[in-house]
């Protein structure tokens, strides 16, 4: 089977909201129609929010924020063409495969809604103990939903909690 996705041409740009910013913004043009593949990538990346009316699905991945539309992905965040071009690879790889096992997959159109900074704090143990290197349980909260830490940074974090949160935050 064919991937849906070939690698033509890769475009780096500085982002919009930063010019003349060091990291560089990523655009990979697609002559294929990827609002097919977006219901299926929805089922398979939990913490991705797509707009199925809209057709464009967005998803951060650590450092790194991801959006598809039906002709392009971009990738936010890298640091060099090298970078971008690596980014890129694994990113279109990992659409290619889920493309296709797309007949194993139930393909999911609901928009799922971001949790707000105050919904993650509530779940943390607000102690602001600091263990985790921030300075206050709400910080890690807004570090955690722009993918900078990671659930396991925060070591007081109860079982109970850590399901929780990720079932909050799509996260496995
Ligand atoms: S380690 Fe956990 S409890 Fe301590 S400040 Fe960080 S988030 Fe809060």
């Amino acid at each position: 089977m064919s991937p849906l996705i070939e690698i033509q041409e890769i475009k780096l740009a500085s982002p919009a909201c930063d010019p003349g910013s060091q990291r560089w913004s990523v655009f990979v043009p697609v002559e294929a129609d990827l609002s097919e593949v977006m219901p299926y990538l929805n089922a398979v990346w939990k913490d991705a929010q797509y707009d199925h009316r809209a057709k464009v699905l967005i998803r951060r991945s650590g450092q790194h924020a991801i959006a598809i539309r039906p002709h392009e992905v971009a990738v936010s965040n890298a640091l060099d063409r090298a970078d971008a071009q690596r980014l890129v690879e694994e990113l279109i790889a990992e659409i290619n495969a889920v493309w296709q096992r797309r007949d194993e997959i139930t393909p999911q159109t609901e928009m799922r809604r971001r949790p707000t900074a105050m919904e993650v704090y509530k779940q943390l143990p607000r102690t602001n103990c600091r263990a985790c290197g921030q300075s206050s349980c709400y910080n890690f909260a807004l570090h955690l939903l722009a993918g900078d830490v990671r659930l396991t940074d925060c070591a007081p974090l109860t079982e109970e909690a850590r399901r929780a949160l990720a079932e909050l935050l799509g996260t496995p």
